[in-house]
């Protein structure tokens, strides 16, 4: 991925600051939170302990390393270019965009979801219009979900997130929220509902990157193949796979990876928002 000269403000570095507590993590049940949460939609609240805080919490601040630091200046570039591809998009649409806010954190952070936690992997807050990342997130989908992350793969999951957001700008957020609360559906038709959305932040995810590159020529060889594996490798049916060896499709609540796949690449060749409703495809 070739970077460019943009930087966006609306990034909260909490790293190194000292507000972290310590995280009992590693092992399967990580794996498996972390799996289930990745990508998550509409409402995590429901997930996240509403907790403040952790009695166990180090309150040593430290120096961020040159590596994080580049990191940093990484967010900074990829949430500037969703700001920009995102006002072009409403604005071509008659809509004006409200920017999100992006948090790095290490082992715990508040969000207006409830304790942000790293095992949880990145997720995006529809309360504060907030996405938080945690780094450690990616070690964990090369090492246990065997993809390679490239500096691409960030960008594609950082742009599904910011696809939460733009679901939450439209109302779509809101609508599945009315329907869960509704209680009129049963759990396996709930899950249909979170699978559309969580294919439709993928779609975003990939209009975001054939607009972005359109204007400012940000993809190398090899990058689209990186997120398509990344979005493969969180699909429920390796997730499932991998931790309980077999594949049950009703509980899926993300999509396979076949779907995962099939939505990114579709938002990345029509480029085109309009071309995005999983809704009526998925759940007639
Ligand atoms: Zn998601």
């Amino acid at each position: 991925m070739k970077w460019t000269d943009d930087r966006s403000d609306n990034v909260d570095d909490r790293r190194g600051s000292g507000g972290g507590g310590a995280i009992v993590g590693g092992g399967l049940g990580t794996l498996i939170i972390a799996a289930i949460i990745f990508f998550l939609g509409g409402d995590p609240s429901s997930l996240l302990s509403s907790s403040g805080g952790n009695s166990s919490a180090q309150t040593e601040q430290r120096e961020l390393s040159p590596g994080e630091l580049k990191i940093r200046e990484f967010v900074r570039m990829v949430t500037a270019e969703n700001e920009q591809t995102w006002t072009k998009i409403f604005a071509e649409n008659g809509m004006q965009y409200q920017p999100a806010e992006v948090v790095l954190f290490d082992n715990t952070t508040h969000s207006d979801c409830g304790t942000a936690q790293s095992a949880m992997g990145p997720f995006y807050c529809p309360a504060d219009h907030k996405v938080y990342m945690d780094m450690s997130f990616f070690k964990e989908l090369e090492q246990q979900f065997g993809a390679k992350v490239t500096e691409f793969s960030i960008a594609y999951v950082m742009a599904h997130e910011m696809g939460h957001h733009v679901q939450t700008l439209l109302g779509t957020t809101q609508k599945v929220d009315a329907l869960r609360r509704s209680g009129r559906y049963s759990e396996a038709d709930m899950n249909r509902v979170s699978v559309a959305t969580e294919l439709q932040a993928d779609f975003y995810a990939g209009v975001w990157a054939k607009q972005t590159d359109s204007r400012e020529q940000i993809l190398e060889p090899g990058d689209i193949q990186s997120a398509i594996e990344a979005a493969e490798a969180v699909g429920d049916d390796n997730i499932q796979k991998r931790s309980q060896g077999y594949v049950n499709q009703e509980s899926f609540t993300h999509g396979s990876s076949a779907q995962r796949k099939e939505w990114f690449m579709k938002g990345y060749n029509t480029g085109d928002i309009k071309q995005g409703d999983t809704f009526n495809q998925l759940l007639k």
